[in-house]
């Protein structure tokens, strides 16, 4: 067996936590910090049961009175300042099922009446006796449970019941509870061992997952008496959570320090005898240390305050690393690039959405996917028309549907959130919601909509349409009822950290926004331009009819006069949003959608000719059908026209002194045909636009890669091809052959569980499959044209996870959809890292 090693000794000598136990390095760490701690000394990890030896025992305690400078009464030495012994216990891993501490050891009946006499109170030191003395007759006096039970319910008051408790010891053991210290040390240490090694120690290990033969390390340290006024013990922890903001803050307890885990409210910290200013110097000392929020407990003997332990407080949540990061960065306590790793990217989300503030009493009405984060509560709404109306008397709605369609985008913008039964997390829905920056539950399964009912059913609760709900976005949770919310709080020093973010990040970002008013969210947010405009989202809503208008044509006639309202339309949109998009770059997409989203949702057609013309579009397969380049290969004026509707948008804010980087771009080629094909229909409409109006509009064209061939064929596509954007949904879709719509619905739930995989490839990108295609795909590419520019546009542009696998393959940029910009940013700073 080792010898006790003194708190603040063991470094010096080498010894780390798998012979002192975390609290000895953690006491160690705080005596090279030069903070006060309690007199204490570590038994090392194996030793403890040495503690039983008597010998052992008293050599321990004489060190112990050495380092107090006190000694434990009737002691001769230093009698007007006696100590008792305190002994508690840890693990060479941090455990949260230790045994309990034991406190006051070394009283008995010849020291209490003098002891009480100097503290001034009797109370709290009996509760402590009593406590101790259950502890150690059941673990090592071998006393009966049920006695003891009895035992505490005839004696409610400690000053009756321990006299009762000796008595019983006495009589089970056959000798008197020994008076003298170091045997009550020994017992305290066979006691402390026994729980460790009872089964129920076991059982808490297990649940652990700790090996079951782990072993500890005793503490013991002393307990030294004061008078009731000049003495106790407190916690205090750093920084207000709420705010974030340096302001320490906890409870004191005058008195003895009492086993009891809930010794109640205590007095505010300004009631320390001795005042607080040395607490400050701790904290100011042990947050750059702990680069964590800290959380202490410590003792004042007459007015003298020493630290019982400190540590990092655990989850102190997105504000306060925050500020704390940044605080400690611009005390160059820190660098910069530390402040930055200091804050996880899905931790910082939470910051930007508004949240749910839960009381624990909520009716949880369904789960669903966390499709689009953020919290909101409205009324519920179970068609477009009603949220419109809703929306439009100025009331929160919550829009519930089975899925959604493009036809649905006004009431999906009109409401504070959106749920959705069925679809996944690419549905249409979901896509929209965090573009939109509503929050979103897509796939809420259990849920049952009835549309003749008005009502929606799930968990055995039934509301109705104009009930209020609750949506989580960031959990999937939707609750019934009101839940009160906080809003989102992106604070200045967020601002300040994310600034240190760029300079440190490789990866651009960008963003993935189709108006004006996305556009300007993001660029306030950060990006640098925006990624990917799908055109075919101007489309939708109010304009919904134009494009219907093309796919229905029935005479060339019809198809002209219908490409020119197009046209128009289009032209103005772009108009809006280039005057947004400023001098930064914009990759404008040509159209790309099934056509089926375009048709009328109620199948209600002009004619039976027109009626034809729409079946006659009927694909089994619509997300491999006629879709992107391959409907602008079949449809050939539509691309153009397209373009010319960007270039005159261009012309007119470039007039007014704007000059938006233009990159024009083609989706889902899977030929280098239909891309250069495209290409010659984007020039022949720059062309046209120059001879309108002598203004040769700068613009770069490129293709998306989304189907798997275009991943290999990428060095062909860049001899045309001036930029890639990788549209990793796609390329998830196609190269797993999952419907990206359908797939969290009917099989993601069941290959989660069964461990076929780990999260869900649409939402973290697949490194072995999509990456090894990316990553193939980016190389070829270089290899035939050395300046191509490289971006992902699918929604793993904004996933952290994704980020660090993107930036590792040396990509530009990624482009996220706005709300998502922040972490992009902060996690592609992570990737550098
Ligand atoms: C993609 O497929 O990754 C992409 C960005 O295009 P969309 O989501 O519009 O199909
Ligand atoms: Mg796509």
């Amino acid at each position: 067996t080792r010898a006790a090693v003194p708190y603040g000794q063991g470094r010096g000598r080498g010894l780390g936590a798998d012979v002192l136990g975390v609290h000895g390095v953690e006491m160690d760490n705080l005596v090279a910090l030069g903070l006060p701690v309690v007199p204490g000394l570590t038994v090392p990890i194996g030793s403890g049961s040495g503690l039983e030896n008597r010998e052992t025992a008293n050599t321990a305690i004489d060190l112990l009175e050495k380092l107090a400078v006190r000694g434990i009464w009737p002691a001769t030495r230093t009698e007007r300042r006696p100590m008792l012994m305190h002994l508690r216990c840890s693990a060479p891993v941090p455990v949260s099922a230790l045994p309990p501490a034991i406190s006051v050891i070394g009283l008995s009946n010849r020291n209490i009446d003098a002891l009480v006499e100097v503290i001034g109170r009797d109370r709290d030191i009996y509760d402590s006796w009593a406590a101790n003395l259950r502890f150690v007759a059941e673990g090592a006096l071998g006393v009966d449970v049920d006695d003891l039970d009895d035992l505490d319910d005839d004696h409610p008051d400690s000053r009756a019941r321990v006299p009762a408790l000796l008595d019983l010891i006495e009589e089970t053991t056959g000798a008197p509870y020994p008076a003298d210290p170091a045997e009550q040390l020994g017992l305290a240490a066979k006691a402390m061992l026994a729980r460790w090694a009872s089964p129920r120690g076991q059982r808490a290990r297990k649940a652990l997952s700790l090996p079951d033969d782990l072993g500890i390390a005793l503490h013991v340290r002393a307990l030294r008496l004061g008078s009731w006024n000049e003495s106790g013990y407190g916690s205090a922890i750093s920084r207000d959570l709420e705010t974030g903001k340096y302001a320490p803050h906890g409870v004191f307890h005058l008195g003895v320090r009492r086993t009891d885990p809930n010794p109640g409210p205590g007095e505010p910290l300004g009631q320390v005898p001795g005042g607080v200013t040395i607490l400050d110097q701790i904290f100011a000392t042990l947050e750059p240390h702990l680069r964590g929020v800290a959380e202490v407990e410590f003792e004042v003997r007459d007015r003298q305050l020493a630290l019982l332990s400190a540590g990092a407080l655990e989850h102190p949540g997105p504000r306060a690393v925050t500020h704390l990061a940044v605080d400690l960065a611009n005390d160059h306590s820190i660098e910069r690039s530390e402040a930055v790793r200091m804050l996880e990217p899905d931790l910082m989300q939470d910051l930007l959405h508004a949240q749910l503030k839960l009381s624990g009493n909520e009716e949880l009405l369904a789960q669903g996917l966390p499709a689009s984060p953020g919290a909101a509560i409205g009324e519920i709404a179970l068609s477009s028309e009603r949220a419109l109306q809703v929306a439009g008397q100025g009331k929160d709605v919550v829009l519930v549907a089975s899925e959604t369609s493009p036809a649905d985008v006004p009431a999906l913008l009109a409401a504070t959130a959106v749920v959705t039964s069925n679809g996944g997390l690419a549905s249409h829905a979901a896509v929209v919601a965090r573009g939109a920056g509503r929050p979103a539950v897509c796939g809420a399964t259990s849920l049952r909509i009835d549309l003749t009912a008005r009502t929606v059913t799930a968990n055995g609760v039934t509301m109705s349409e104009g009930d209020v709900v609750s949506v989580n976005g960031r959990t999937g949770d939707i609750y019934a009822g009101a839940v009160m919310i906080r809003p989102a709080e992106p604070s200045p020093e967020l601002e300040v950290l994310l600034g240190w973010a760029d300079e440190i990040r490789e990866l651009g970002i960008r963003t993935n926004a189709d108006n004006a008013e996305d556009a300007a969210t993001a660029f306030r947010l950060g990006a640098e331009g925006i990624g990917l405009c799908r055109t075919e989202h101007q489309f939708m809503g109010d304009q919904l009819p134009l494009v219907q208008r093309l796919v229905l044509a029935e005479s060339e006639a019809e198809e002209i006069e219908a490409i020119a309202a197009l046209t128009t339309a289009q032209q103005s949109d772009f108009t809006d949003l280039l005057r947004v998009v400023g001098n930064r770059p914009i990759t404008v997409r040509l159209l790309d959608a099934p056509l089926h989203e375009f048709l009328p949702a109620d199948g209600q057609y002009r004619d039976a000719a027109q009626a034809e013309r729409a079946a006659a579009t009927h694909e089994s397969n619509p997300m491999l059908g006629l879709r992107g380049v391959r409907f602008a290969m079949v449809q050939q004026r539509l691309y153009p026209a397209q373009a010319e509707a960007l270039f005159r948008a261009w012309v007119t804010v470039n007039a007014e002194g704007l000059s938006p980087v233009l990159e024009v771009m083609i989706p889902l080629v899977s030929l280098p045909g239909e891309l250069s094909k495209a290409i010659t229909q984007v020039d022949s409409a720059a062309a046209a636009v120059a001879t309108d109006t002598g203004v040769k509009v700068p613009y770069l064209v490129g293709s998306m890669v989304e189907t798997p061939r275009a991943a290999l064929l990428a060095a062909s596509l860049t001899a045309d091809a001036e930029f890639l954007s990788f549209g990793t949904n796609d390329l998830t879709q196609l190269t797993y052959g999952f419907s990206r719509d359908d797939v969290e619905k009917t099989m993601l739930a069941h290959y989660l569980d069964h461990g076929l995989l780990t999260d869900s490839p649409f939402a973290v990108l697949d490194r072995d499959g999509v990456g090894a295609l990316v990553t193939m795909a980016a190389e070829r590419a270089r290899g035939s044209r050395p300046t191509v520019k490289l971006g992902v546009c699918g929604e793993h542009g904004g996933d952290p996870e994704s980020i660090s696998f993107l930036n590792s393959i040396g990509l530009d940029y990624v482009s996220c959809s706005p709300r998502r910009v922040p972490v992009a940013r902060l996690a592609a700073a992570h990737a550098t890292l």
